[in-house]
């Protein structure tokens, strides 16, 4: 029987650089402060590879979704994005310059702003008929964040 001892302090690793922290808000300080712009994804390679007609059917499923969140409204949003797979949103974005992850939240994140994010995007879903509202003055942007819990 192994006795379990109630004062070990839990340990909060960084996955990126592997430094030990005793609380998890000091791991996400040190995250936040030295892996800000951090791609590298630890479980990458656990990640199956998509098969093709699943990526299409993903790429509709996002463009309704975009679509749909971005009715009647301009200026910049934030998606919160759960009803794709991880290993899709991350086959869609990983090459993004915005793209990035957080091992200790487990959140990816990738933005897309004005008409060059909006041209990016359309070629990551696939999708030439893309037309909603702008800004003129500030144009749009879209965050796409994605959350495993
Ligand atoms: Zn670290």
């Amino acid at each position: 029987m192994s006795n379990t001892n109630m004062n070990t302090p839990s340990i909060y690793e960084c996955l990126l650089c592997h430094q030990k922290f005793s609380s998890i808000s000091l791991l996400l300080r040190h995250e936040k402060s030295k892996h800000n712009d951090n791609k590298f994804i630890p479980h990458r390679n656990s990640l199956y590879l998509p098969p093709p007609e699943l990526i299409i059917q993903y790429q509709n499923a996002f463009i309704i979704h975009i679509k749909k969140r971005l009715e009647h409204s301009i200026g910049s949003k934030s998606l919160s994005i759960d009803a794709l797979p991880e290993t899709i949103f991350v086959h869609l974005f990983e090459y993004e310059p915005t793209f990035r992850y957080s091992p200790a939240q487990r959140e990816y994140y990738c933005e897309f702003q004005g008409k060059d994010g909006e041209e990016r995007l359309k070629q990551i879903l696939n999708c030439e008929y893309w037309n909603f509202q702008q800004d003129k003055t500030t144009g749009y942007g879209l965050n796409f964040n994605w959350y495993l819990f």
